[in-house]
């Protein structure tokens, strides 16, 4: 839920602010920031990494500009802990890699500096060009701008000032600079305003910003799922038509994206939002057919349920995969496909087992799936039909298998959203619990099954 205003900036204290009295949201160009000083604002160096801190010193020491942006100062105002801190400065992606030894250039279509504390990465990227400067490709070596047919940014190297710089990045409350020359915030486009209502708006006309770049299409969901912001009604209608242009989003940086859906501990609010805006069709067409279609009831649970238990796992740190979700998202479709092949005359397991593999390769397309998850997904599911097998040794060994307790899990589920029997779950629950001699009992076939299955099967003579 969305923290109390009061819990956000003291509103008088905002308001004390002389430059903010008559300031409204805007997503309009104006000429320049409102700055909040250090004493109307609740960001404090206290709540900002040692490790941002370190860069924003060092650069500001070099005689550059240096600003923490994006969510780091969003969550902060939010009296939210930040996922990661990104710096902007008008130092070239050259000189900050030469300011710092522990720092490497990374990106294509942006080009960044990633300076390495450790595990911990800060970001620091120079400030962008505004989108119309001309680029004047041959002769300036801060130009470096390509763009697709549609208009889509393919790399886009551009450089400039904060005052363009602002207008580049995608919602006004993304869009705040905590300067760390006298921190003070500067907000160009009402961000601060829009942060207290609890609202998501994209700079700039909504329909170009997300041509440029449909994934901002999936950043609004997703902040507005974090956050528990309201979309201004601009940035929300073309969300409910311009979803193909998913399509033209190259498939790994879906997964990118997904995974931030899903697996940062507000994936149920995602889905519905995405459900609800028809987007969710673009990153898993299989599994979006499924749920819209009639009498399946135990599938929508089933996702339903593993979202949730998702968001659970991550507020009480617990480890989440991305292969659980995909295996639950793409369980029904596979299911379908492998009545199909069984009815053509597969094997059960064949069957289920070539259905997965089919889907999977099709999901490719859109939300491509990293072998290292898709190997451990497939696996999971062909586990359902291997655990609905009770007897001898076999099943003492799927206790052992790595994917058993995933698997399980997902049994567990299934049987709570009505896909599965009860029993079947409540067999593995207590097999778990004994200890060896008494699995060893528990899986072994009754007296009458094991002679009729040792008896060795007979050759058909050779009709001569
Ligand atoms: P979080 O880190 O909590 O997911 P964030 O807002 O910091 O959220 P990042 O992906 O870390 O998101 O990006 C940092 C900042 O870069 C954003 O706040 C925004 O200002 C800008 N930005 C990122 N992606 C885009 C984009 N696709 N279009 C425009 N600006 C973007
Ligand atoms: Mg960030």
């Amino acid at each position: 839920m969305r923290p109390e205003r009061r819990d956000i900036i003291p509103a008088a204290r905002i308001c004390s602010s002389a430059q903010y009295l008559n300031h409204t949201a805007s997503n309009t160009r104006r000429e320049g920031p409102v700055i909040v000083p250090r004493p109307d604002h609740n960001v404090s160096r206290s709540q900002i990494s040692k490790n941002a801190l370190r860069v924003l010193y060092r650069l500001k020491d070099a005689g550059y500009k240096a600003f923490l942006v994006g969510g780091g100062v969003r969550d902060l105002l939010l009296g939210r802990e930040p996922k990661d801190f990104d710096i902007v400065t008008d130092a070239l992606p050259e000189e900050v890699r030469r300011l710092f030894r522990n720092s490497r250039l990374i990106g294509r279509r942006f080009r960044l500096a990633h300076v390495h504390f450790g595990r911990e990465i800060i970001e620091v990227a120079t400030f962008r060009a505004a989108r119309d400067a001309e680029p004047e490709q041959d002769r300036d070596p801060r130009v470096d701008r390509q763009t697709d047919a549609g208009g889509r940014i393919l790399r886009d190297n551009v450089y400039g000032d904060i005052d363009e710089d602002v207008w580049r990045r995608d919602f006004t409350c993304n869009a705040l600079y905590y300067n760390i020359a006298d921190f003070s915030i500067w907000d160009y486009a009402g961000g601060v305003q829009d942060i207290l209502d609890g609202t998501i708006r994209l700079l700039g006309e909504p329909e170009a910003r997300y041509r440029e770049d449909p994934v901002r299409m999936l950043r609004a969901v997703r902040f507005a799922a974090k956050l528990g912001f309201r979309f201004d009604p601009a940035t929300e209608a073309p969300l409910l038509t311009l979803g193909d242009l998913l399509d033209e989003v190259p498939a790994a940086r879906l997964f990118d994206e997904s995974l931030k859906l899903f697996l940062s501990g507000h994936a149920v609010q995602s889905y519905e939002l995405l459900r609800h805006y028809g987007l969710f069709g673009f990153l898993f067409p299989s599994t979006d057919e499924e749920l819209d279609r009639e009498h399946n009831e135990s599938f929508r649970a089933l996702v339903l349920k593993a979202l949730e238990n998702t968001d659970e796992r991550v507020a009480s740190g617990q480890p989440v995969t991305p292969m659980f979700l995909l295996g639950v998202f793409l369980w029904q479709p596979a299911v379908n496909l492998a009545e199909r092949l069984r009815e053509s005359g597969d094997a059960p397991m064949q069957a289920m087992i070539e259905a997965a593999d089919t889907v999977l390769r099709a999901q490719q397309q859109y939300v491509s799936i990293p072998r290292r998850f898709g190997t451990p997904m497939r696996e999971m599911m062909s586990m359902q039909l291997r655990m609905r097998n009770q007897h001898g040794r076999r099943a003492l060994r799927m206790l052992e298998h790595p994917r058993f307790r995933a698997a399980f899990d997902f049994l567990r589920l299934r049987v709570a959203a009505g896909d599965e029997q009860a029993d079947v779950f409540e067999f593995w629950e207590r097999l778990e619990s004994m200890d060896d001699e008494h699995r060893r009992s528990a899986v072994s076939p009754k007296r009458g099954e094991r002679s009729r299955r040792r008896r060795p099967r007979r050759r058909k003579k050779k009709s001569s």
